[in-house]
């Protein structure tokens, strides 16, 4: 792994696990039910919060999806 590389399974915002659905089927290989965050509303104002390395590439979680 890169250094810098960002890990997909950390939220951009709070640094705690996103538990994103995604990521969890990747890690464990067990097909998971369509992520929360397939339906989670995030605002332009919460996305631009994210640091620019980390946009697209890790999930906000549910608790900072919901402060906004
Ligand atoms: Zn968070």
């Amino acid at each position: 792994m890169q250094p810098q590389a960002v890990d997909a399974s950390l939220c951009p915002l709070c640094g705690e696990p996103n538990r994103c659905a995604m990521e969890v089927e990747k890690e464990t290989g067990v097909k998971q039910p369509p992520c929360w965050c397939t339906q989670a509303d995030f605002t332009a104002d919460l996305l631009a919060r994210v640091p620019v390395e980390k946009q697209r590439l890790a999930c906000i979680c549910a608790a900072c999806a919901a402060k906004d």
